[in-house]
């Protein structure tokens, strides 16, 4: 089966977006890197936008030059330490964004309004805080790429539109408009490049991650897969008191099959069963994987024996009707499973036992005459079960 991850390079992402579950992992991924680089960012800004009314209060002539630049000043700090504060705070996490355009808006249009203060250094002209509060916004305020290019561009036509209605000289506004849209085009194609490799290395991290829970042969979760998910989920059904389910799956006379039919095909047909074994893992904590050779492992937090049991032994019949050949059995002339299962409120005498129980299930399984799902006798308590397995064995075996 091939992963979200390899899916997704393959199609490509070339609008900068996921498929929606992936996007979600991506977000939730980026949301929590680099929060300290944002809190400098945020800082910096901070700095930068005071050192506005502090240069027009100290070099335009003595206090404000007009009353509105300390109230423009009273908007952005505000935003700054709330944007500042989310970064501490998970829940408001999602609303960075928002919190970032905010944040750039206010600077950029703080800067635009600001021309007293460059006006104090004669030369200085409002074009260079604008292209600072641009390239600001692109690369330093954390912002993914459409919400900054969004900010950026209203800021631009913000911009383009004061400097037409303004008094600014036409050869000034053009010459600042081509600054401008250069800016824009270099923090639009700089960013760009930046969010693709972004979620690039997203991708391939995940798609590693991903092969190397992944069993080679059969693309099902491999052993250490397992290892962990079962740890995982062990402490999870022990927190909340609810039974685990394990079943050992093992193909019946497999041997045989290999010897017969040759080690290629063998490998075939664990490549077939596989899929099989993994519909009984259908909720989002159930998982199967492969244990090792022929054999595979299936797990069903919240479920008890019995239950599991009908699950497993769904499986079963679902091998049986798919019919792959096998003309060296002793017990039937197709391939065929036996499973032993178990099931427990952990901590019971921890997951080893579980294990050894329904190993032992298997066995008793396999000596019954194989194909079929066994129970240990400790856990078993549900005859009706026994017979209902006995019931389609013969079933199957009359078909
Ligand atoms: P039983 O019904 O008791 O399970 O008998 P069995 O023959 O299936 O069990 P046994 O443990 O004697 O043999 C398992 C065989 O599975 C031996 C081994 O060659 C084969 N096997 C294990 N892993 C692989 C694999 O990856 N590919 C192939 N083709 N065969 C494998
Ligand atoms: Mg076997
Ligand atoms: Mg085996």
């Amino acid at each position: 089966m091939k992963s979200l991850y390899h899916s997704q390079i393959e199609r490509g992402f070339k609008a900068l977006r996921f498929e929606p579950t992936l996007e979600k992992e991506y977000l939730e991924d980026v949301g929590c890197a680099g929060l300290s680089q944002l809190r400098l960012a945020l800082m910096i800004g901070s700095l930068y936008q005071l050192s506005f009314p502090t240069m027009d209060y100290f070099f335009d002539g003595p206090g404000f030059s007009d009353p509105s630049i300390p109230m423009r000043t009273a908007i952005t700090q505000p935003l700054i330490i709330l944007m500042f504060a989310f970064t501490y705070m998970a829940r408001f996490r999602s609303l960075l964004t928002y919190a970032g355009v905010a944040v750039g808006m206010s600077i950029g249009m703080t800067t635009l309004f600001m021309e007293s203060a460059g006006g104090a250094f004669g030369n200085a002209s409002d074009l260079t805080g604008y292209l600072l509060s641009t390239f600001y916004i692109y690369f330093y305020l954390g912002l993914r790429f459409w919400p900054a290019v969004a900010t950026s561009v209203a800021l631009y036509a913000m911009f383009i539109t004061v400097g037409v209605v303004g008094p600014m000289p036409g050869n000034t506004l053009v010459f600042s408009g081509v600054m401008l849209t250069f800016a824009n085009v270099i923090g639009t194609t700089g960013l760009y490049n930046l969010e693709y490799s972004k979620r690039l290395s997203f991708l391939e991290e995940g798609e590693l991650r991903f092969m190397a829970d992944q069993d080679a042969l059969t693309k099902i979760a491999n052993r250490g897969a397992f290892d962990k998910h079962f740890d995982r989920t062990w402490r999870h059904c022990q927190r909340e008191q609810i039974p685990i389910a394990l079943a050992l799956v093992d193909i019946d006379h497999f041997k045989q099959y290999n010897d017969h039919y040759g080690h290629q095909a063998g490998d075939d047909c664990l490549i077939n069963i596989a899929p099989i074994i993994e519909t009984a893992a259908k909720r989002p904590l159930d998982l199967a994987a492969r244990y090792g050779g022929e054999e595979f492992v299936v797990l069903l937090p919240g479920c008890n024996t019995g239950q599991a049991a009908r699950i497993i032994e769904d499986v079963r019949k679902e091998v049986v009707k798919n019919m792959f050949e096998h003309v060296a059995s002793p017990t039937s002339k197709m391939v065929t499973i036996s499973a032993g299962v178990s099931s427990i409120v952990p901590p019971g005498d921890g997951p080893e036992e579980l294990l050894r129980v329904a190993d032992e299930a298997l066995y008793k399984a396999k000596s019954e005459g194989r194909n079929r799902v066994g129970t240990s006798e400790e856990s078993i308590g549900d005859t009706q079960l026994a017979q209902v397995i006995e019931l389609s064995l013969q079933r199957d075996q009359n078909a």
